[in-house]
């Protein structure tokens, strides 16, 4: 629950004349202002569809309380600060233009799949995203990179893609709604199969058809339940799509296999996580889609994207713990560039920064010098974890706030 002072009114995200005061706000150009920060920080109004959501100003997002629905992570703390206002533009009124290193059109290139995975660590700028950069950025935008205890065993597929769906609004990629570029399965469940099914036919038929030059192609996220062989090349099974195997060449499966190899196992490891997907594909004549470019992303139970057991220890150690917090995540960043890999937000003061230094214990991570740098550059006071050393540093306490007693 976040508290608005909305004109002369003050009221909170859960009251249920909520949406009724922003409208009124939206009409007459009022800004809201989130009171998580005495005298209030300005926001602004997004008018959708299905009502009005309040929504905090561009590069406003570190001026808000730590435990306040708007904080957000310095952005130079994690991938984001290479990619915005380059390949994420803030455009007038609210609307987002993002900039992708992936194509969208069927081209000479992608009949050639070494060309068709995550663009390598070389050519990976600031100016455009990478799939994974994509991911990472829809993921933020649904906040399902967000943490607090309340949200034990509230998320399922049907929450997760009900929040990445609504992360699209106001957002395009070369003046297309991504909407209408991202293909998200819906969940399937016992009941109004053939329905659900029926939607899907037709929220992929604009990409069907014959294979010509220049054909629109469509941006798969879903959950991985196989990577297998079949009868040509291989076949990439998706959750709530038993029946649509994605195809893939076998020169494709080669690169996927060499590039994520370290996720997949981690997948292993972690075996009640969730391997993540973000696929652009074509569909032939017969329906059959067909795997372009691919990258994935592993997540905890909790959806909670993570890098590698350390990663996923330290995740798991905050849950427990019942803390609130935020996954940072890499967007187009390598992973021997620093980041900080969590932020604890449920605190009395300033959020705090969590780095796990890996020094030699992983390749290719982040050197210790890199972290160190990255720390002394940030404004804020840092907690460090080096899982060689074993035992976790102490973690400061958590704030309750203070519940006045009801009067008698
Ligand atoms: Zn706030």
């Amino acid at each position: 629950m976040t508290r608005y002072r909305i004109g002369e009114i003050e009221t909170n995200s859960d009251s249920v004349d909520f949406q009724v005061h922003v409208a009124r706000a939206y009409r007459e150009k009022v800004r809201p202002l989130c009171l998580c920060r005495e005298p209030g920080i300005p926001m602004y109004i997004a008018h959708f569809e299905q009502g009005f959501l309040v929504k905090r100003m561009p590069d406003s997002g570190e001026e808000h309380a730590a435990d306040c629905e708007s904080y957000e992570t310095p952005a130079d703390l994690s991938g984001r600060g290479e990619v915005d206002g380059q390949a994420i533009q803030h455009e007038e009124g609210g609307l987002v233009n993002l900039k992708l290193a992936f194509s969208l059109r069927r081209n000479g290139m992608s009949e050639k799949p070494k060309e068709a995975l995550e663009h390598s660590s070389a050519t990976a700028t600031g100016t455009r995203l990478t799939l994974r950069g994509f991911l990472h950025y829809l993921w933020e935008e649904s906040r399902l990179n967000h943490w607090t205890p309340g949200m034990m065993g509230k998320r399922s597929w049907f929450v997760v893609r009900k929040y990445l769906l609504l992360a699209t609004e106001s957002k395009e990629t070369k003046r297309s709604p991504l909407a209408d570029v991202l293909y998200i399965p819906e969940h399937l469940g016992k009941q109004r199969q053939e329905e659900t099914i029926h939607r899907r036919t037709m929220k992929l038929s604009p990409i069907m058809g014959p294979g010509n030059f220049g054909k629109k192609l469509m941006v798969l996220v879903g959950e991985v339940e196989t990577i297998a062989e079949a009868r040509f090349g291989f076949a990439l099974k998706i959750k709530h799509l038993p029946d649509l195997p994605f195809m893939m060449s076998p020169d494709l499966h080669k690169q996927f296999d060499k590039l994520f190899q370290p996720v997949i196992r981690l997948w292993e490891h972690v075996d009640d996580g969730h391997l993540m997907a973000i696929a652009t594909f074509t569909m032939d004549a017969n329906g059959v889609p067909e795997v372009q470019e691919i990258a994935v992303m592993l997540t905890t139970a909790e959806w909670l994207p993570v890098e590698n057991t350390h990663d996923n220890n330290l995740v798991r150690m905050l849950v427990k713990q019942e803390r609130g917090f935020r996954k940072n995540l890499r967007y187009n960043l390598t992973y021997d560039k620093p980041i900080a890999s969590a932020t604890l937000t449920d605190l009395a003061g300033p959020a705090l920064p969590m780095y796990l230094d890996l020094d030699t214990l992983v390749g290719k991570w982040a050197s210790s010098d890199a972290i160190r740098e990255l720390i002394t550059n940030s404004k804020l006071v840092s907690w460090v974890w080096e899982p060689k050393l074993g035992i976790l540093p102490p973690l400061p306490p958590k704030y309750t706030k203070r519940v006045d007693a009801p009067a008698r």
